[in-house]
């Protein structure tokens, strides 16, 4: 495969020398104590720091103990003295400590960034907005159920220092990236890249759209000629991206055709000239999802899948856990677990995947967005909506008319009144348009507590 897609067999990036280097680790969570232990092991001397102290830092007194590795309170002076940082995803790169050492020749890093060489095999690298742990999940699916060695980890769980000891020359490693875990990067490279879409998101870090879509970027500026670089081509900084990298652009439409690469034309989805397989054959519901099965088929195919295995296991693909997740038929009724629909855009494109007859929960913890955009879609397609947690007036006032509203509090209410109230054909929807914490401890407990009440729904008769 290598030689057949002009690529290197073993990985030509350039091994970063650790051995002595002043190395301090910022942010203790998952993937800062990935490094930690990298760096330790690669005889780097390293120190690590962190907002919160070790107490409150799940497993890190006993890793840095184990590690035989410092730690102090972050403050500015810990970032002086050191000739590598190497920064969490969900620490600002351009804090003032940081621009400071930066300035005095410090490399400021992030974890991606320090595993890149260390890596062995070839990389395809996702990132977007919206979409990148189903792609990244999806991808990793089509890999292994054509048998090619691949493991699968960044943003979506495994840090990628972690991966290291798994990889190996003739597997692929899939990794989601943010565009935090992205921005720093400079000599990571992803044989294949993707690129979902790019709107507007954590601008409370990036500050400008214009820089998010730039750290996004980075991940085509350090492809090489020969590989490839995946693209919406109905997004336009997507687009903008083609003229960034050396890689060979390969685009993705689910609304007009496009070449090289693939499209939705009609129900069919049409990869690099030949028939894949129909939108109906897509066990994932919505367009956005065949927007990601068009960019993971890409991505899949130029690792040297045949189109006949990309079908058959987008076919057994299941979706990811609290994304328009079907959890169960019960009495002729469907339950879809949506809690990832943190936000009113997600739970239009959930809404948009179902043809109508739905009771709708919306509700949660108000993130201060504008509601009125689901009056329409409820309007059509809503039984009623069932409204819990602490933004049930807001959004009752904002969507009054459109369906009839239950307040119903709580999500064991809802359930229960829509399981009574609903008939045979009928989808109960979990898709909040809210954040989870004024009842839940995240979004993927609001969901599991979902699964947990309908799974214990007996048959009505
Ligand atoms: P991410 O990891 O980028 O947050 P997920 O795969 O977890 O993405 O999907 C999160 C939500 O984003 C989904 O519930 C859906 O509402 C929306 N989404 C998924 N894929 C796309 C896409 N290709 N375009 C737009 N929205 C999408």
């Amino acid at each position: 495969m290598g030689r057949l897609l002009g690529w290197d067999r073993i990985h030509s990036q350039t091994t970063m020398e650790l051995r002595g280097t002043k190395a301090l680790v910022v942010g203790l969570k998952k993937s800062g104590m990935a490094s930690a232990e990298l760096l330790a092991q690669e005889g780097a001397e390293v120190r690590a720091t962190d907002l919160k102290p070790l107490d409150e830092l799940p497993g890190a007194a006993e890793l840095l103990a184990r590690l035989n590795v410092p730690f102090d309170r972050q403050m500015p002076e810990v970032f002086e003295g050191c000739d590598l940082i190497v920064l969490s995803p969900d620490v600002p790169a351009d804090l003032p400590p940081i621009e400071a050492a930066r300035r005095n020749g410090t490399r400021v890093i992030g974890e991606v960034e320090l595993a890149a060489p260390f890596l062995r095999g070839r990389t395809i690298g996702i990132t977007g907005s919206n979409g990148k742990t189903t792609t990244t999940s999806l991808v990793g699916h089509i890999l292994r159920e054509a048998g090619v060695p691949v493991q699968v980890g960044g943003n979506i769980g495994t840090p990628v220092t972690a991966m290291i000891a798994g990889s190996r020359a003739d597997g692929w490693n899939v990794l989601e990236l943010s565009s935090f875990q992205l921005e720093t990067i400079s000599e990571f490279r992803a044989h294949i890249a993707v690129a979902l879409n790019v709107t507007q998101n954590h601008l409370d870090r990036h500050h400008t759209f214009e820089a998010y879509a730039a750290a996004k970027g980075r991940l085509f500026e350090t492809q090489r000629s020969g590989d490839f670089a995946v693209l919406n081509a109905d997004d336009p900084v997507c687009v903008g991206f083609a003229a960034r990298t050396a890689a060979a652009p390969q685009w993705f439409s689910s609304r007009r055709k496009v070449s090289p690469g693939a499209s939705l034309c009609g129900d069919k989805l049409v990869l690099d000239g030949k028939l894949l397989m129909t939108a109906g054959e897509i066990p994932i519901r919505g367009r956005h999802n065949v927007e990601n099965v068009l960019a993971a088929s890409i991505a899949a195919a130029r690792a040297g899948v045949t189109h006949e295995r990309i079908a058959a296991a987008v076919g057994t693909f299941r979706a990811v856990e609290h994304r328009l997740e079907f959890v169960r038929k019960v009495s002729g009724i469907d339950f879809y677990n949506d809690s990832k629909a943190t936000s009113v855009d997600a739970t239009l494109k959930a809404l948009d995947a179902f043809a109508g007859n739905l009771w709708v929960i919306l509700g949660g913890k108000d993130k201060g967005l504008d509601y009125a955009p689901l009056r329409a879609p409820l309007g059509a397609k809503a039984r009623a909506v069932l409204l819990i947690g602490a933004a049930a007036p807001k959004i009752r006032q904002a969507l009054e008319g459109a369906a009839p509203f239950v307040d119903a509090h709580t999500l064991e209410a809802a359930i229960a009144h829509a399981y009574r109230a609903g008939r045979p054909g009928d989808t109960v929807l979990l898709a909040p348009a809210c954040a989870s914490f004024d009842q839940f401890k995240s979004f993927e407990h609001r969901g599991e507590v979902f699964k947990q009440i309908v799974n214990q729904l007996t048959p009505k008769d």
